[in-house]
């Protein structure tokens, strides 16, 4: 097709995607007959078309958008009536058994410098524009369609389709959902001459100077440009990019963007992300999509292919969402927000397609978990009554009165327990709130209606620390249960004993099981399992919670955890639990004075365990690193427990914990420290979850600057847990980072739900929340969880559609079903 006509088709589709508010061009498109009736002429169209286009665009901006539709599809059918060769090479290019080809993309090669889709030929084929396509659109209504493998696309055959299968884009779904990594806003472009210091823009320009050269060391290669726009000139630096001598030339227009900078008194840019532009950007003055890309992918293809697909697809898409919740949310529709994240005309049509795009993700999210909590629902539960006088004897015998947010908790669960549903409740309190006391007296109580109970936890350490908190509050003169009623099941344990166990709980003389996954490994068979636990955990999955929870029928479960989720994030991923936080520490706890100190102050530190162990505590050092590596000066637990013993603390006794020792070894270590075998324990973050050593006092971390807020606070809560004041240490790597906003945080607070928030702001929810949510996180390309707003319109939402039509069955529900199906399917399901 001539170049003319390809660029009139350009504009036209363009309008059709702005639905006729003649918007692709600024000022009108009119405004292109300035220069279109030159090149229509060089190109030798008929004259009478170029009269008739020029007619047509002059009435343009006076008619109505339908008008102006119908205008544009008249004059594209005159013009392909009188220009033939154009229909021919159509009907040549169409490949019938194709459905999709009115979406055809004007084929350049992904890679303009090697055209390897050798059926494509360099030159535009005249499709029909998708724009005017008629009859399809009818069929094409359902999303099904967006099934289609991507080859329905001209332009596109088994070798681009296995480019952009790296890309994640299968089809034309992948490519509605293939979000721009960014924009260059072209509408706010500045002339060179009112650049200002410090800014961060785009600029347009001509190459007019360049010259490589190397700095006099020789060791780095320097590439001076210089780029005029009639208004001024700029120069850029690019370092160490040898390669783009042969990619920017003089006479070049590239766009730039970067940083305005000043070097002997004159604006620069250094490095700047360029591209080279496209007339078309410049004419239509639009914001222009940046797509992520992979190798062979040019910016411009993908840009093209894309908005075939996009203007064709998007405006065609039934929206899944009813207009109701549409409208209670305040997001616009489906096809607009995909056309805006695309194609957007304004930097407010970003954000709006942006929130409906989120909204939609954890929307979607929050049905499927409210739909796994009825799942759960639909189930009867055993009741539980926790008869006053009964109850009243237990919190007597304890060794201390529960704080209000224990007592909150266990009325919680006491509710829960007589519902005749299945419990399902996270319990969320920071490290030392006193999660296990609530446990145990739910045990209890389950145990005194006969029935039986299972704890879980992530290492045998802490199961056995829980085995021990049991037997102490609930058997001997305290409780009401006798010690053999109450075992501890893990891989260490004895086959003989195991033998036992299995025996006594498979006949119901045994109450309450304390152990770690070897519970779920052992054929373990329970008489009667009402009561499931499961400690930390992020430490397991899905499967093994549904595992234990399968050793009974419809037992109450219990889920705890000391990560400090923010409730938004928690009401996201573990909607499908209720949530009760303990958000108060037991009384005489003191705060833990944190102290971050230079690395040359370590003799400080130092002396801090001296005297800390000559009054008969422990110590914890932790080091962030096993070995140490060729390519990091970090200092390394191995290593640093020999320096340590031999120069540091010749008469201390010192232990070593680290990952790669085996499971039996890290147990016994860990118990030697507790048992104060050790004075100081040397450690990786092993000793992160759960260790309960009330005599340790001081934690000192290397290397602190390596670790996230939440895990920090982790290791910190290691120490406090006693009656002795205790103490955190913080030495970063190196002198300049002790102003670390996360290390300064952590001098700052003792409170973990403020450091959780301050994490989640920091570094995103993934690295937060560790990797067994991480996948699940990242599938969230919208959303962000910090959104509180946005988290809490969606759950309003999901918790309205679920009360009028929990089964989605309504005739207007039938996409959404459709659609949250395939958003779960995507393996986004094993949240909690
Ligand atoms: P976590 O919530 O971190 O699992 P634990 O259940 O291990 O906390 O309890 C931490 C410590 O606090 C234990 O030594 C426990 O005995 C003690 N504790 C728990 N509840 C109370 C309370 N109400 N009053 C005083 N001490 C308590
Ligand atoms: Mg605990």
């Amino acid at each position: 097709m001539q170049p003319s006509l390809e660029k009139l088709r350009k504009f036209f589709r363009l309008e059709h995607s702005n639905r006729y508010a003649d918007k692709a061009v600024i000022g009108g498109l009119a405004n292109i007959l300035n220069f279109w009736e030159g090149e229509a002429r060089q190109d030798g169209l008929p004259e009478e078309i170029i009269q008739d286009v020029a007619q047509t665009l002059k009435d343009y901006a006076s008619q109505t958008p339908e008008t102006r539709a119908e205008a544009l599809k008249a004059l594209w059918k005159r013009i392909q009536q009188a220009v033939p060769e154009a229909v021919a090479e159509t009907a040549k290019k169409t490949r019938p058994s194709k459905a999709l080809v009115e979406t055809t993309v004007a084929p350049v090669s992904p890679s303009e410098e090697s055209g390897d889709e050798t059926a494509v030929k360099p030159s535009a084929p005249a499709v029909s524009s998708p724009a005017f396509s008629k009859g399809k659109d009818s069929v094409t209504k359902r999303p099904i369609a967006l099934n289609a493998s991507l080859t329905v696309l001209s332009g596109v055959g088994p070798k681009n389709a296995a480019m952009l299968a790296r890309l994640g884009l299968r089809t034309l779904g992948d490519m509605l959902y293939h979000f721009p990594r960014r924009y260059e806003d072209y509408t706010t472009l500045k002339p060179i001459r009112e650049l200002r210091f410090g800014e961060q823009v785009t600029v347009i320009g001509t190459v007019s100077f360049t010259e490589a050269r190397k700095t006099r060391d020789g060791k780095t290669h320097i590439f001076e440009v210089v780029i005029q726009d009639g208004t001024g000139g700029l120069r850029l630096t690019f370092f160490n990019q040898p390669w783009l001598i042969n990619r920017i030339k003089s006479g070049d227009a590239i766009a730039v963007s970067g940083k305005i900078e000043q070097y002997l008194g004159r604006l620069v840019m250094n490095s700047p992300e360029w591209e080279p532009i496209e007339m078309e950007n410049l004419v239509t003055n639009r914001i222009v999509p940046v797509y992520p890309l992979t190798q062979n992918v040019t910016q411009k293809w993908m840009r093209r292919l894309m908005h075939q697909v996009v203007t064709y697809w998007a405006p065609k898409l039934t929206d899944h969402l009813p207009e109701e919740i549409r409208q209670a949310a305040g997001v616009v529709d489906l096809g607009t927000a995909l056309l805006q994240i695309h194609w957007p005309e304004t930097q407010e049509q970003i954000r709006q397609a942006r929130q409906r795009l989120a909204f939609d993700e954890i929307f979607l999210l929050q049905v499927g978990v409210l739909r796994q909590r009825r799942q759960w629902q639909d189930a009867p539960g055993r009741v539980f009554e926790a008869e006053p006088s009964w109850l009243a004897a237990r919190l007597e015998a304890l060794p201390f009165a529960l704080t209000g947010a224990q007592q909150r908790a266990l009325d919680a669960i006491l509710q829960d327990l007589r519902s005749g549903k299945p419990m399902n409740r996270l319990l969320q309190g920071d490290v030392g709130s006193g999660k296990t006391i609530v446990a145990a007296l739910v045990a209890a109580l389950v145990a005194h209606h006969g029935a039986q109970s299972a704890v879980m936890a992530p290492t045998s350490i802490l199961a056995e620390q829980h085995y021990r908190t049991f037997l102490n509050l609930l058997t001997g003169e305290r409780g009401p249960l006798l010690p053999e009623q109450v075992r501890l099941l893990v891989g260490d344990t004895p086959e003989q004993e195991k033998e036992e166990i299995r025996a006594g709980l498979e006949s119901g003389d045994i109450k309450i099981v304390l152990g770690t996954h070897a519970l779920l490994e052992e054929p373990v068979v329970f008489a009667d399992l009402q009561f499931i636990v499961v400690d930390e955990q992020h430490r397991f999955g899905v499967e093994q919670r549904a595992a234990l929870r399968a050793k009974g029928a419809h037992p109450h479960c219990l889920v705890m955890t000391a990560t400090p989720i923010p409730r938004s994030l928690a009401l996201t991923l573990y909607g499908d639990l209720d949530l009760t936080i303990l958000d108060e520490l037991p009384p005489g706890r003191q705060p833990i004075p944190t102290y971050l100190l230079r690395p040359q102050e370590r003799e400080r530190a130092y002396s801090l365990i001296r005297s800390q162990v000559r009054a008969g505590h422990q110590a914890y050092i932790v080091y962030p690193l096993i070995e140490e590596s060729e390519h990091s000066d970090l200092l390394a637990a191995t290593q640093e427990h020999e320096r340590l013993q031999q120069e540091v603390f010749p008469d201390l006794r010192i232990g070593l914990l680290h990952g790669r020792m085996r499971p039996a070894d890290k147990e016994e270590v860990m118990r030697a420290f507790r048992d104060r075998e050790f004075d100081i324990l040397v450690s990786t973050t092993v000793v992160e979850v759960g260790v309960d050593v009330p005599n340790a006092t001081v934690m000192l971390i290397e290397g602190a600057n390596r670790f996230g807020l939440a895990q920090l606070h982790q290791l910190r809560g290691r120490v406090g847990r006693g009656a002795a004041q205790s103490f955190c240490l913080l030495i970063p790597e190196r002198e300049d980072v002790t102003e670390n906003e996360r290390l300064q945080a952590m001098v700052e607070t003792n409170d973990g739900f403020v450091l959780a928030e301050r994490d989640l702001q920091q570094r995103g929810p993934g690295e937060f929340l560790g990797i067994r949510q991480a996948g699940f996180v990242s599938s969230l390309k919208m959303a962000s969880l910090s959104d509180t707003a946005l988290i809490e319109t969606a759950r309003r939402q999901a918790i309205t559609l679920f009360e009028r039509d929990p089964e989605l069955q309504a005739p207007e529900n039938r996409l959404l079903a459709e659609a949250l199906a395939r958003f779960w399917r995507g393996g986004r399901g094993d949240i909690s």
